[in-house]
């Protein structure tokens, strides 16, 4: 048992229940956002998010944890009005994509640790809400700049103890990339997730990241590319068959509104990239393929459970 920081307030870890481990509520540009204030519409978007969230709850989903960095316009005051709004117990984000913000570029590292642990110790800008998870990103491959970004979230880490959640492009085995720099930096990686691993069709670098400490980040579930959902189940099924139920988090990477996509794009060419296609769907081809109640408990209750009560600086 442990208490982490959700957007409204602190919560028991017993309480998490139903738990995905990658969304976004919004991902916005932020310059589009500061300079053509006119192309976002701020009513319309908490209610798209209040009917998405809406629709969680309902197929059973408790707990979200939104992983969008500060650079791609994570709002806090928007993720706590539409927690507020739904009952959906969301876990505010810090952390940065994967290259150095200009703003970065000719400070120290330090700058960027600060600014995280600030998130997390006193709160985001004048929300009061306070972070409980670090982002951070590899795309494509690593470079001295995304280093720099890796550095400062695990120096955030070991200084606050939340845990860190990352994206990777797997293609490339950048999740051995990260554990690396995260080793380097004295990272306890049983406190890290190495996220988009379903994207992956190898199994043994799969198994790397997994012998390694870290949970694979099975989390892009309903989209299409680069695996279908049949083969990412196909995936997590033979993990599971491993013994590697402990090991394994379930989420989609999907978001209320995302404004890279043209509005509405997603919702009618992708329909089921939506935050309820684990309960409904994929939960169902993971049982097909004889993944017990018990492994699917263990991914989607009990193992962010254990992220999130893994607390404490060190
Ligand atoms: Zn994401």
């Amino acid at each position: 048992m442990a208490t982490i920081q959700t957007a409204t307030g602190p919560i028991d870890t017993a309480d998490m229940g139903f738990t995905l481990m990658h969304e976004h509520v919004l991902v916005q540009w932020p310059p589009i956002l500061q300079q053509y204030p006119e192309k976002t519409d701020r009513n319309h978007l908490m209610e798209r998010a209040i009917q998405k969230l809406t629709a969680a709850r309902e197929a059973g989903v408790q707990t979200m944890v939104d992983l969008t960095p500060i650079d791609l316009g994570r709002d806090a005051a928007f993720i706590k009005e539409a927690a507020e709004k739904t009952g959906m117990q969301i876990i505010a984000p810090t952390g940065l994509y994967y290259s150095t913000p200009f703003y970065f570029v000719g400070r120290r590292d330090h700058e960027m640790t600060d600014l995280m642990v600030r998130d997390i110790t006193e709160g985001i800008s004048t929300t009061g809400v306070r972070a409980n998870v670090i982002k951070c990103a590899t795309e494509p491959e690593m470079h001295p700049m995304n280093e720099r970004v890796l550095r400062a979230s695990a120096r955030a880490h070991r200084e606050t103890g939340v845990p860190i959640c990352t994206h990777t492009f797997p293609e490339n085995r950048t999740g051995l990339d990260q554990q690396r720099v995260f080793k380097e930096e004295g990272v306890n990686l049983s406190r890290t997730v190495i996220g988009h691993s379903d994207d992956s069709d190898d199994i043994d670098y799969l198994d790397e990241i997994i012998q390694n400490g870290s949970y694979c980040g099975m989390d892009r579930l309903g989209l299409p590319r680069p695996r279908s959902d049949e083969e990412r189940a196909d995936m997590i099924a033979a993990l599971v068959d491993r013994g590697y139920a402990n090991r394994i988090t379930l989420s989609h990477d999907a978001a209320c509104y995302m404004d890279m996509l043209t509005d509405g794009l997603a919702d009618e060419r992708i329909p089921q990239w939506n935050f309820t296609h684990i309960a409904k769907t994929i939960i169902p081809l993971l049982k097909e393929r004889g993944v017990s109640d018990e492994a699917v408990h263990q991914m989607t209750v009990q193992n962010p459970r254990d992220i999130f009560e893994r607390a404490g600086a060190y």
